[in-house]
């Protein structure tokens, strides 16, 4: 039976992936939705290689998709728009399995719709789990939804932990012998950096990743580490742990993709070369395993493996994530919103690369917390901390 297969954020860096591997493996799947945001005439390529039955645009961008898809003899396939056309396809009977790869915020509704509606879910829109945290996990419980890691730390830590982990109750604390899991990171760019040399680095260095090809959104947050504390409050809600349990590990090469430590003295990890195929090719087949082009690990070229312990004094965002993890409630929903307008503002030259992490602080320093018992809650949440950073961006550079 084939496999029909939803790419949310089909235009990114993920989403390009995901064909890739799908490409190779037409006899297991075939694509059923694919949305973009602006890359219009990347997405009517993608229609005419693929063939989709529905594909979803913001309201503003149907008629030139019509236009062009008319135009590629695709007129068969399809538009929708807007959030309600993402959730529409995210949730489809007729899909089997999602892969959430918007970024940011914008990805929540479709994500949870699609959670809710019990399918594989393929996790890459790490922010929509940062802000959701215990409604989407509870979520996923309730719909007997397949939340499957894509990030490559989190489909590491999946692949290093026991095979009956998810069947045994938790509560914060890990079980079945696990002790610790050990969050790897590159470091990013910037890691020899002084802090004077952080404050004048530009966007366009701050996108280039030493190891990773990425959007350049999350590649930005590599750069401040505010990527590795998304990924630590994600990791806290998909593996059911207090945030103590997660120590976060400085590894340039990008060869471990993370740890996961047993109470015996074991260490299991897991390698292999930094390609996010690796990850994706393993969440659309799990337990199974399927044929990728990533070539196998050399380590005779990679022959040395270096960790260091963060700093989070030139690198301040992690710090934050990990308050707002302990605080708990909307604090993570506040530091996400706050940090996605730092960021997008950074990348429009509008902000220094080290007010990043400042905005996001004064954010979560002004805005009460409070639990976050409802969707509603969060999208209010991360409406006001956005005006109240967008504010300080304004100052900030007045
Ligand atoms: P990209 O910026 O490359 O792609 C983002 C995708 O989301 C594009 O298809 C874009 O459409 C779409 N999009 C952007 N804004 C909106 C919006 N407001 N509404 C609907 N769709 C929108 O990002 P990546 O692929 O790098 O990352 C995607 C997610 O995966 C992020 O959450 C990131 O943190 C996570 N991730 C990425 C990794 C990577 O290696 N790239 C690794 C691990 C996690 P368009 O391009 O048409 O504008
Ligand atoms: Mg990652």
């Amino acid at each position: 039976m084939l496999q029909s297969v939803c790419i949310l954020g089909v235009t990114g860096s993920i989403g390009q992936s995901t064909l890739k591997i799908l490409q190779q493996h037409p006899e297991k799947y075939s694509v059923y939705a694919v949305t973009a945001h602006s890359r219009i005439a990347e997405l009517v390529e993608i229609c005419k290689q693929f063939h989709p039955k529905v594909a979803v645009v913001p309201a503003a961008q149907v008629d030139s998709l019509r236009q062009l898809l008319q135009q590629a003899n695709l007129a068969d396939i399809e538009i929708l728009c807007d959030e309600a056309g993402l959730i529409a396809v995210a949730s489809h009977p007729e899909v089997d399995v999602v892969m959430a790869a918007i970024v940011g915020a914008a990805g929540l509704m479709p994500t949870l719709a699609a959670v809710q509606a019990g399918k594989r879910v393929l996790l890459a829109n790490k922010e929509a789990l940062v802000m959701s945290g215990d409604l989407m996990m509870q979520a996923a419980r309730d719909h007997g939804a397949l939340l499957l890691p894509v990030d490559s730390e989190h489909n590491a830590i999946f692949q290093c932990l026991p095979q009956n982990y998810f069947e045994v109750e938790r509560n914060g604390q890990p079980k079945l012998g696990v002790q610790q899991i050990l969050l790897t990171a590159s470091g990013g760019p910037f890691l020899n950096h002084s802090l004077e040399q952080l404050h004048s680095v530009t966007p366009a260095q701050a996108c280039k990743h030493p190891n990773w090809s990425m959007g350049q959104k999350i590649s930005v947050d590599s750069a401040t580490l505010m990527n590795k504390g998304l990924e630590l409050i994600e990791a806290c809600h998909l593996f059911a742990v207090k945030e103590q349990f997660v120590t976060v590990v400085v590894h340039p090469q990008s060869i471990i993709h993370s740890m996961v430590q047993y109470v015996d003295g074991t260490t299991l990890a897991q390698m292999g070369n930094p390609d996010m195929c690796t990850p994706i090719a393993h969440a659309l087949a799990w337990p199974e395993r399927l044929q990728t082009h990533v070539p196998p690990l050399d380590l005779f070229i990679h022959s040395q493996l270096n960790f260091q312990a963060p700093d989070t004094t030139r690198f301040p965002a992690l710090k934050l994530a990990r308050q707002a993890m302990q605080a708990g409630g909307i604090a993570p929903t506040l530091l996400n919103a706050a940090n996605e307008i730092a960021v997008a503002s950074f990348l429009q030259n509008q902000l220094g690369f080290t007010q990043i992490p400042e905005i996001v602080e004064q954010t979560l320093n002004h805005l009460a917390n409070r639990a976050a018992d409802s969707i509603e809650t969060i999208l209010q949440a991360d409406q006001n901390a956005r005006a109240f950073a967008q504010q300080c961006v304004i100052q900030t550079g007045s």
